[in-house]
């Protein structure tokens, strides 16, 4: 199993448009981050986690030629606005990409877009991004890939984990229940929320992550969804071993789950 850390910023994206600050203006490459997504490659199946503002931007640096299935953590923009560029994928598959999210998310993502969810071809193929929507309620399988959810506090709302044998993956969350904790016991390798080292009211901030990562003691954790205040070698330089700030492009290799 191979996981690619497609983007490990906040919404703003990091440079944040505007802003003079040192993280913006750095130079070193680990500080500029695209918005949160990863791409997991297991028993030949590649599934995309969101579809954010810079999807385009990520499967050219990625290089990604195809997208088997589509998991949303949940409908937040950051998440979700770059849904028109499934189209291209559409059209090179010649077929309907299957997306998986709990109902309510897929609820909130139709409000907004739900012409993606009508399959639409013409001679001249897809005019639309056409996502076929399948929601879970538990465990669910995509091809051989077993993906388990677990909901996730996310502020006033909630977002969805997902374990994939010794992996999880924990983007925008402030909170998380037994429920999360067991879903994530024993897992090898783990990528988690830290979006900055003062406290916020959506998104873990340093201390909080690191008393959820004490406690679930994955060989390797990876910090995501981080702002412009977080300097990438300054945080590498201050964590214990075994946890490093994520960067774009980062590449995981795994056991096949
Ligand atoms: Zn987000
Ligand atoms: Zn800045
Ligand atoms: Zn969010």
């Amino acid at each position: 199993m191979k996981v690619t850390v497609l983007g490990c910023g906040t919404s703003s994206g990091v440079p944040m448009l505007g802003c003079d600050c040192a993280v913006c203006r750095s130079p070193d490459p680990r500080n500029r981050r695209l918005r949160c997504s990863i791409l997991v490659q297991a028993r030949g199946q590649t599934i995309l986690f969101d579809t954010g503002p810079d999807l385009r931007e990520q499967m050219l640096r990625a290089d990604v030629r195809r997208i088997d299935a589509i998991v949303y953590t949940h409908a937040h923009a950051d998440h979700v606005h770059g849904i028109d560029d499934v189209r291209a994928f559409n059209n090179v598959q010649e077929m309907v990409i299957p997306a998986w999210a709990e109902a309510r998310v897929f609820a909130k993502i139709r409000e907004r877009f739900d012409y993606a969810f009508h399959d639409e071809r013409h001679a001249t193929g897809f005019w639309r991004p056409a996502l076929a929507a399948n929601t879970f309620s538990g465990d669910f399988r995509i091809g051989e890939v077993v993906l388990r959810p677990f909901r996730q506090r996310h502020g006033r709302g909630e977002s969805w984990g997902f374990r994939i044998g010794d992996f999880a993956y924990s983007t925008d969350t402030d909170g998380l229940d037994e429920a999360a904790f067991a879903a994530l016991s024993g897992v090898r390798v783990w990528i988690v929320d830290a979006l900055r080292e003062a406290p916020h009211p959506s998104h873990a901030h340093l201390a909080m992550t690191r008393t959820w990562i004490e406690r679930v003691r994955p060989d390797r954790a990876f910090l995501t969804h981080m702002n412009h205040e977080v300097d990438y070698a300054r945080w590498a330089a201050m964590l214990p071993d075994g946890v490093l700030p994520a960067h774009d492009g980062l590449v995981l290799e795994l056991p096949e789950p």
